[in-house]
């Protein structure tokens, strides 16, 4: 069974022209995007044949365009970092870079200028990273990310992972990963097998449109929940990716069909050369809002935003409670208002 990345992913703008995916025609101006932000495109990917996920990984020329408000680093990972590789900004939970790389390069990341950059995160490194959660007890949940920390060996995640474990502090670890739908194949059975321990492992899978749920990516998830790893899933809001309604909705619905609980729904962050992704923050209130009233309750994740300049998550609606005077006033999901008082 073959481990790694995939060989045969598309990572050149010569491979997505023989693929179809781009045109010779904007081959100028796609060089320009490639020069700036990293070009990778995995086979699974490259067989879905809807604009929704095209859009997310195929280079687009509106990529050049960069807008004054756009961040080289939207959520501030390195203003929280008390040692390479760990971003500590919560009290009760770390952020370890575990790697750089990635099986795709997501054309909205908001990490797009340090991705591909380097690879895994050195032995010296690591060792160091544990000693400061070994110094820092109250951190209680490490929370693997990258890039995509599932393109490391299973061999080398379960090292870390078992002196993670080992640390006796932590009471989960988290995976954040985009492998089991973008690269389905490299869920092998070695890698389940070492995230099968005693330390539960959480893993949030990053999906955004429902095509991406492919049988294969179905099969990868059925595996991880099968060996016990509760799954829940991000969501970029995507402008010409899934910001409508029915999108969402099929996208959840998938989702909890394939035992996956929507967690968060992010409002795409201020990263360079994004600006034809976003939409506005009424816009994803408008579309949460559609959801409410048409979707499973286990279905509705969380509309977010990551204050731009490292200031934390929050939710941003829609509300439904409003203090008038000596009452609330709460919104129903058909918008219809009613009085409801505290005693
Ligand atoms: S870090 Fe995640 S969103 Fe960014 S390019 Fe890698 S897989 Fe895509």
């Amino acid at each position: 069974m073959r481990t790694g990345p995939n060989p045969h992913a598309l990572t050149s703008l010569d491979a997505l022209e023989r693929a179809g995916l781009t045109d010779a025609a904007d081959r100028v101006a796609l060089e320009a995007v490639a020069a700036e932000f990293r070009v990778r495109v995995s086979p699974a990917m490259a067989e879905v044949a809807s604009a929704g996920v095209r859009g997310q990984f195929v280079p687009d020329v509106r990529e050049l365009q960069v807008r004054p408000e756009e961040m080289v680093d939207p959520i501030g990972d390195g203003t929280h970092a008390p040692v390479p590789g760990l971003t500590h900004r919560y009290p009760d939970r770390a952020i370890l870079h575990a790697t750089k790389t990635c099986e795709v390069y997501c054309r909205f990341c908001f990490r797009r200028e340090t991705v591909g950059d380097g690879g895994p995160l050195g032995a010296a490194e690591f060792d160091r990273v544990v000693a400061y959660l070994r110094a820092t007890p109250a951190v209680r949940e490490v929370i693997f990310t990258g890039g995509d920390p599932l393109v490391l060996s299973a061999r080398r995640l379960g090292t870390m992972l078992d002196r993670l474990e080992a640390l006796g502090t932590l009471e989960v670890v988290r995976f954040h990963t985009r492998i089991p739908v973008v690269a389905p194949e490299m869920v092998t059975e070695r890698l389940v097998a070492v995230l099968d321990r005693a330390l539960p492992v959480w893993m949030v899978v990053h999906v955004n449109h429902p095509d991406e749920i492919t049988e294969a990516a179905g099969a990868a998830l059925r595996g991880l929940s099968r060996a016990g790893v509760p799954l829940l899933s991000q969501t970029v809001l995507l402008r010409g990716v899934n910001a409508e309604t029915g999108i969402l909705e099929a996208l959840f619905r998938r989702l909890i069909r394939h035992r996956v609980k929507p967690y968060y729904l992010h409002h795409p962050d201020l990263a360079k050369g994004t600006g034809h992704f976003r939409v506005t923050l009424a816009e994803g209130q408008a579309l949460m809002a559609a959801l409410r009233g048409r979707l499973t309750g286990i279905a509705q994740p969380t509309y977010v935003l990551d204050i731009p300049g490292g200031h934390g998550k929050v939710p941003v609606g829609p509300g439904y409670l409003r203090s008038e005077g000596d009452h609330w006033v709460v919104t129903d999901p058909q918008g219809r208002a009613h009085v409801y008082r505290d005693l």
